[in-house]
């Protein structure tokens, strides 16, 4: 809820709902009063959840601007219009689909877009950050394709190139997937593309996480080196919880109806008005600046989090990411994601490249958004630091992070 729209929010629910209404307002608390270090998540603008929160989500709107199986649609069809050019614009794409409900959706449909049932597919291994989209037995990706893992070397952390080669060589698969739900380093997309050339594939980069970093020009872009582009629009990016997918114009159609009507129904309207207010905020100078302060905020982190002992993957970030085993401080990662939540700090605990406990996973978009740089992120370590050995006293530290977030409220106002 934002606070510009939450006084009237708050009253139209309080009195016709006030169950309701006391489950928002604690979870605005909870966003507000303690740490929000999850990888994937942000705080999205007022005017975000103003069109959330607005009347288009009660339009029906099945099909495209212009093409729509329902009356009523002139309205919306502008903002899926606006939605569409403004996605194209900031990320230099020929061509967006705007309507994927989820990430998730959104590689299912670049998947039913380019492969059959039973096709192979190369993809980074789920132990070394692959989504579950990418293969995992308990996905439809799993069980309707045939998924060949790639990994990351030992040593260094960084995705196994020479591996990639060989598996493609040997296996000819029919699309190669990059991209990772926690991998912090630049993807070398150049690299992909050679390598898909090669041996005839598809190459699919499922930007989920960098594609806001992208269009704040942080990282490196996918776009031109990629067939489809999967990405969300709620992690680094800032908008709604949602999906997109940027392709050329030669599979653009193929895309537009994987989404609709392969893969899903009606399009959400309100979402595809969100999208566009968020394309139009990170088209902007202050977005391309918060992207930077966001890698400079995890570099900070990552090397704070060295400094207090950590095992850092990678030695370090190219982005918003920071994945870090624990168990120099004594304990795995389960366990400390567990005493960090009983402080008021929370994150995710994520598979660690060739180790058996499981590390942490943390990522600097929303305390970036809330106004936090490299001061607060070395406090932030060293209280982590605290919790984790069990040395910082819970109530203490609890005391701690309420005091650190007080001094950066998500909707001031
Ligand atoms: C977050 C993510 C997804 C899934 O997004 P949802 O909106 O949760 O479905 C897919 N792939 C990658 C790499 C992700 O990081």
């Amino acid at each position: 809820m934002s606070v510009t729209h939450a006084p009237q929010t708050a009253d139209v629910l309080a009195r016709q709902d006030p169950e309701l209404a006391e489950i928002l307002l604690g979870e605005l608390d909870r966003q507000a009063s303690t740490l929000q270090l999850i990888a994937a998540e942000n705080f999205c603008s007022p005017a975000v959840l103003a069109a959330l929160g607005s009347p288009l989500a009660n339009k029906y709107a099945e099909g495209y601007p212009g093409a729509r199986h329902h009356g009523g649609c002139e309205i919306v069809d502008v903002a899926e219009r606006l939605a569409v050019e403004r996605a194209t614009s900031l990320f230099g794409a020929e061509h967006a689909n705007v309507q994927a409900h989820s990430g998730s959706s959104a590689v299912l449909a670049a998947y039913a877009a380019l492969l059959r049932p039973g096709d192979t597919v190369l993809a980074l291994g789920l132990p070394y950050g692959g989504h579950l989209t990418h293969g995992s037995p308990a996905n439809f990706s799993g069980r309707w394709f045939d998924f060949v893992p790639y990994g990351v070397d030992a040593e260094t952390g960084v995705i196994d190139h020479d591996q990639v080669r060989t598996l493609a060589r040997t296996h000819r698969p029919k699309a190669i997937v990059c991209g990772s739900i926690a991998y912090p380093r630049h993807i070398d997309y150049a690299f992909f593309r050679e390598v898909a050339d090669e041996v005839g594939a598809y190459l699919i980069a499922d930007a989920a996480h960098p594609i806001g970093l992208v269009a704040g020009g942080a990282a490196p872009s996918p776009v031109p080196y990629a067939d489809i582009v999967c990405a969300t629009t709620h992690k680094v990016l800032r908008g709604p919880r949602g999906g997109m997918i940027l392709c050329g114009s030669e599979l653009a159609e193929r895309v537009d109806r994987a989404v609709f009507p392969f893969t899903q129904g009606g399009a959400q309207m309100h979402t595809i008005a969100a999208k566009a207010v968020a394309f139009g905020e990170a088209a902007t100078p202050e977005f391309a600046a918060y992207t930077r302060q966001v890698v400079a905020n995890a570099r900070v982190l990552a090397a704070a989090l060295a400094q207090e002992g950590c095992v850092v993957t990678t030695g370090g970030t190219d982005t918003h990411l920071v994945t870090a085993d624990p168990a120099p401080l004594g304990v795995d990662g389960r366990t400390a994601r567990g005493r960090l939540a009983a402080a008021g700090m929370v994150l995710d605990c994520c598979a660690l490249p060739h180790a058996d406990s499981r590390g942490l996973r943390l990522g600097t978009a929303a305390v970036t958004t809330q106004g936090m740089a490299e001061k607060e992120m070395t406090r932030i370590a060293a209280l982590l630091a605290g919790v984790v050995r069990g040395t910082a006293e819970s109530a203490r530290a609890r005391e701690e992070v309420r005091d650190l977030v007080d001094g950066f409220p998500p909707y001031p106002g």
